[in-house]
């Protein structure tokens, strides 16, 4: 996992019973002779064992059920560094590099070792002037990581480049510098298929058009592929992702609305030239970010590194129909980890106050919402491309030059702050995106409280003073 040979990679051997998870691992993860070469050195990885835990025999394989129906369990081993995964064949569950391994034994490792293991996208920035800046963001699943990855700059940024070292996973590092590097510890994209079009992320689609695995995605009658959102208007006929014949007018989606795509980083044209760099990237900036219709505005950043952990750690989420559940319902989803911590969330909290505290140069903190709704329930926010715009005052404030006023939630900028060439949007609607209510503040303040309540014994004393500075500054 990681560039090969990096002092911030780490080694896992996965013994499955599926060709598929064979063939996607190929994809995902560097595999086979330069890795056996690289754990000689000392003999140290990860043990991975999966099973579908299919009841049938070869023979029978033409049954169109291809793991266990009754009995699943994912089961991580932090003590003694193990995953056992059984019965089920969903890349989460199966590709056991990724979540198992990279998030949830990889930050036991980061607690254990003093690093950090998250869920996070890196991106490049290169300005027209050259300058390059690397920034992590850790968004909920659903909520935008691939996009953002391969944001194209919009109108008005002609020069800038945006580049994709890694989608969903980060393993970051504090060097002697003072500085925090990440690398990716995958070397492939497992993303939703839904909704990545040309419109929402032409990278995407462009790396798409050839080697790929697709899973559970719909088939054409000409033999290629389709998704609900790949084009505006559906194909007369398809045959579904369970194999049955498709119409526009059947009533039934015809992709698995989680269906994916598996396919190698090389093959993304956003691919930075670091991205396989064995020493990682410099991080200037951590960004975090849930999907808030209300409440949260566009962008805010942190006063201070204890204040950025604070607004990671108590990031709240709405339900999409995705994820099981009520739809629109805010959940708590601190640093989006919720499901990939692999110990308790309070340490993990503290384990942050502590790392940051150790460097000389952490990165500033970074809140952004890009789905604030409008009286019409439409996205206030144009989104993809234009998050841009954003991202350049982000880069801009890290670099020392962007100006910003204080309010009660941290540093914010100003209309005139923000680059405008190429898309109009007022003032007004700018003020709409970036106000927040101090009724809507109370409910939120009081979904903090529960969430502080929950960690007990384990409360980190510098988050309930923040809190309480909050209260002050909002009333609650
Ligand atoms: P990931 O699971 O975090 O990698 O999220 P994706 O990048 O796959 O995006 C999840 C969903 O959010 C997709 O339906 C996207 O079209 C949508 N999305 C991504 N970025 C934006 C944005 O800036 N604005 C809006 N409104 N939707 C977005
Ligand atoms: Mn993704």
């Amino acid at each position: 996992m990681g560039p090969i040979g990096s002092h911030i990679a780490h080694i896992g051997v996965e013994l499955t019973d599926s060709p598929y998870v064979a063939a996607s691992m190929r994809v995902m993860t560097r595999m086979g002779r330069p890795v056996i070469e690289a754990l000689g050195s000392d003999g140290k990885f990860v043990p991975c064992v999966h099973s579908v835990g299919s009841p049938l025999t070869a023979g029978q394989r033409d049954v169109p059920w291809p793991c266990n129906r009754e009995h699943k369990y994912i089961v991580h081993f932090p003590e003694t560094r193990e995953i056992w995964s059984y019965g089920s064949g969903y890349g989460g569950n199966a590709l056991l590099g990724k979540k198992c391994f990279a998030l949830r034994i990889a930050s036991v490792m980061g607690r254990d070792e003093g690093w950090l293991a998250e869920h996070m996208l890196i991106l490049g920035v290169t300005s027209p002037q050259g300058e390059k800046t690397y920034v992590t963001a850790a968004f909920p699943s659903a909520c935008g990581k691939t996009n953002f990855a391969m944001l194209i700059p919009p109108k008005g940024f002609e020069g800038w480049k945006v580049t994709t070292v890694g989608d969903d996973i980060a393993w970051i590092k504090p060097q002697p510098d003072g500085r925090f590097y990440a690398i990716n510890p995958e070397s492939g994209y497992f993303g939703v298929a839904p909704g990545t079009s040309y419109e929402s992320n032409p990278n995407a689609m462009e790396m798409l058009k050839q080697n790929v695995i697709f899973t559970n995605v719909a088939l054409t009658d000409d033999g290629d592929v389709w998704w609900e959102g790949m084009t505006r208007e559906a194909p007369a006929h398809l045959v579904d992702w369970q194999g049955r014949s498709w119409t526009p007018d059947c009533g039934r989606k015809a992709a698995h609305p989680n269906s994916r795509f598996t396919v190698a980083a090389t093959q993304c044209p956003s691919l930075d030239p670091e991205w396989d760099n064995p020493n990682g990237v410099p991080i200037s900036a951590f960004i975090f970010g849930g999907r808030r219709s209300d409440t949260m505005p566009l962008v805010v950043e942190a006063t201070s590194w204890a204040d950025g952990v604070y607004k990671a750690a108590t990031m709240g989420s709405e339900t999409t129909a995705a994820a099981t559940g009520a739809v629109g319902e805010v959940r708590r989803d601190p640093f989006a980890m919720l499901p990939f911590c692999g110990y308790h969330i309070g340490d993990y909290f503290q384990h942050w106050l502590a790392l940051g505290a150790s460097v000389s140069q952490p990165p500033k903190i970074f809140d952004v919402n890009w789905f604030r709704t409008d009286e019409n329930g439409k996205f206030a926010w144009p989104g993809f491309g234009q998050n841009m715009r954003v991202l350049k005052w982000i880069v801009d404030r890290c670099q020392g030059r962007a100006h910003a006023v204080e309010t009660a939630l941290g540093m914010q900028p100003e209309y005139g702050d923000l680059e405008w060439r190429g898309l109009d949007f007022s003032c007004g609607r700018f003020e709409q995106v970036m106000e927040f209510k101090r009724d809507s503040w109370q409910r939120e303040l009081a979904a903090h409280d529960r969430l502080l309540a929950k960690l007990g014994a384990k409360q980190p004393s510098a988050l309930v003073d923040l809190r309480r500075g909050l209260g002050a500054k909002l009333g609650g």
